[in-house]
């Protein structure tokens, strides 16, 4: 396994927002953790970067994660594209960009994974020179992932890619992150939107009330009856 995650568990104070969750993410694999708003998922990408203390076992290519600083924690192949973007607004697209490589010292191998952004997002080597806040919402997620990319991640995680983004650019998006993964990357989705969630990952998780409640591939649970009921709105 590339990831590992066992009994993972996180409390804000008194309150449990993930309760012994376990996890796994194979080299190369596009899983998706399904779920409401407050179901945990946030919290869950967050434990994986060491952003979020918690407890249980957190292991990457057989390495454990828990010790670690969350720099580290992108330093072994691990970059995180937070939900909101965190982006930097008032700087250009290329600075957003390039702060995804601060770790790095590779020059030339940055400058062809920039060339790899590009080709992925070629709008976005048209409005390098840009400021971030004038691009729109979608143009901005598009930054989002591709400075996550330029950590040269082995597993990409991907917190909600296409919340408040028009559907035309959320088929784009998602259709990037698909040749993301064909390239090699293995992908780990919070997603709310199931529908788009069962077509393009490979697995699923469910995530309610901070426990994993159904898990399979995503032609088993575009089949079962539940969440055909509660995530797709069929009757
Ligand atoms: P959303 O789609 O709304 O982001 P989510 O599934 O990502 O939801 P989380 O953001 O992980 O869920 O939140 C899980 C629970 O933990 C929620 O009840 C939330 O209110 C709570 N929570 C999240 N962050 C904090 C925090 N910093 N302090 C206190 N409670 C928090």
């Amino acid at each position: 396994m590339l990831l590992e995650v066992r009994r993972l568990s996180v409390a804000y104070g008194k309150a449990v927002a993930l309760e012994n969750v376990s996890l796994d993410v194979a080299p190369g694999e596009f899983v998706a953790v399904l779920g409401p708003n407050g179901a945990g998922k946030s919290t869950l990408l967050k434990a994986i970067s060491r952003a979020q203390p918690s407890s249980g076992t957190l292991s990457f290519r057989g390495e454990s994660l828990q010790a670690l600083p969350a720099h580290a924690v992108v330093g072994k192949g691990i970059c995180h594209c937070p939900e909101g973007r965190r982006l930097f607004p008032e700087l250009t697209v290329l600075k957003n960009l390039m702060l995804g490589a601060y770790l790095r010292s590779d020059r030339a191998q940055v400058e062809a994974d920039l060339e790899q952004v590009y080709r992925l997002f070629p709008v976005l080597e048209e409005r390098g020179a840009q400021v971030v806040s004038t691009l729109s919402g979608g143009q901005q997620q598009m930054v989002a992932i591709g400075r996550a990319l330029m950590g040269r991640p082995a597993l990409l995680l991907l917190d909600e890619p296409s919340v408040g983004i028009a559907h035309r650019l959320k088929l784009e998006i998602f259709d990037a992150i698909k040749r993301i993964q064909a390239a090699g990357t293995a992908i780990l989705m919070a997603e709310q939107d199931a529908q788009s969630a069962l077509r393009v990952a490979d697995r699923v998780y469910v995530l309610e009330h901070g426990q994993v409640g159904r898990c399979g591939s995503s032609a088993e649970l575009g089949a079962d009856d539940y969440i055909r009921q509660a995530y797709l709105g069929v009757n």
